[in-house]
């Protein structure tokens, strides 16, 4: 029995326009009288996005109904979607906990109830009925001021009980004008030893070598085999994985076809960088990891042998995994010898 780990899933992404929308008739009027009917709701909600900004857009729709009342019903929903659906035994969820906290509070206010938000967070993550581990990445944010940013640096820090690293968010191409001070931050990330992942290389606008020294993993990243190739073998030596979310790049007019992620895969196995495929944003786009997989599959951009690799390569890379090996070599030795001992022991199977 194969039991997965998806490294790069958004909260605000997380949510499946089903539970959004019956949220938004429970509890939000004007969202409601906004959205009346659920298949034109899901057909604006799930609909290709011309950019990637303006597919980031639709994050502020459900950021604006996460609050702290609320994080605990969606994030329970989320656990048990991920268990049920998507045999999920790891999961590391990413958002800016600065887009949680209150808007009428003062900035200063603000920051100090991102804590209160990695809390809630955190416990409403541990479902006992539907157990997995789950961790959090928190995202700097380029829309965000540095102070801010670097507040949710020092709060990774401060509650590694719940938090396994820190992240950039809010479109790659907006990097560029404040780079150094984003180097300055993931410097001062690493030298507290909080581990680092980054949402680069996504688009042809932002690609910045110069970041790179300092990620532990790299978010999305297609453009290095695709434009920059000459750059796999530093990444391979870096020991850097790039987190793959196939849909997203339709949804954002990245790609206009999955196939142009063969030449992808292809590079990155030949220089021996390693891929963990995810989903990103699994309820946006209605699509959860073990069809990412199968798409994948059946479009023939990567074989069983490919898959497994990157299946292993999710754990390996996940930034807390407590085991050495993935759930997988696990179960496959016990229910092995349950079926063994079940069967010796029946004579009618001996016949
Ligand atoms: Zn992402």
């Amino acid at each position: 029995m194969a039991l997965y780990a998806d490294l790069h899933r958004h909260l605000g992404g997380s949510v499946v326009p089903r539970i959004l929308w019956r949220y938004f008739q429970r509890h939000d009027e004007q969202l409601a009288q906004r959205f009346p009917d659920y298949y034109k709701f899901e057909e604006f909600y799930t609909r290709e996005r011309s950019s990637l900004d303006e597919y980031l857009e639709l994050h502020t729709l459900v950021e604006s109904v996460q609050t702290v009342k609320t994080l605990p019903y969606f994030i329970y929903r989320l656990i048990r979607g991920a268990y049920i659906f998507e045999n999920l035994a790891y999961l590391e969820l990413r958002y800016t906990p600065y887009y949680r906290t209150a808007h009428d509070l003062s900035q200063h206010e603000r920051i100090e109830q991102m804590g209160t938000i990695v809390e809630i967070v955190g416990k409403a993550s541990q479902v006992k009925e539907y157990p997995m581990i789950t961790s959090q990445i928190l995202c700097m944010h380029t829309r965000l001021p540095y102070e801010v940013n670097k507040a949710i640096v020092d709060l990774a820090a401060s509650r590694r009980d719940y938090v396994c690293a820190v992240d950039i968010a809010g479109g790659d191409s907006h990097v560029r004008e404040r780079l150094d001070e984003f180097i300055r931050l993931y410097q001062y990330a690493r030298s507290l030893g909080i581990k680092t992942t980054g949402h680069l290389f996504e688009t042809v606008n932002g690609c910045y070598p110069e970041l790179l020294p300092y990620l532990m993993r790299i978010g999305h990243g297609i453009q290095i085999p695709l434009k920059y190739p000459e750059l796999l073998k530093e990444v391979a030596q870096l020991n850097q994985c790039l987190e793959i979310c196939p849909t997203t790049y339709l949804k954002t007019g990245t790609l206009e076809d999955l196939s142009e992620l063969k030449i992808v895969f292809e590079r990155c196995f030949e220089a021996g960088v390693d891929i963990a495929i995810c989903t990103d944003n699994a309820g946006l786009h209605n699509v959860r990891l073990p069809f990412e997989y199968e798409n994948l599959l059946t479009q023939n951009i990567i074989d069983f042998a490919q898959l497994e690799a990157c299946q292993d390569a999710a754990f390996r890379h996940a930034f807390a995994w407590p085991y050495q090996q993935r759930p997988a070599s696990l179960l496959t030795g016990l229910l092995q010898e349950t079926y063994l001992d079940d069967h010796s022991s029946k004579p009618l199977l001996t016949l």
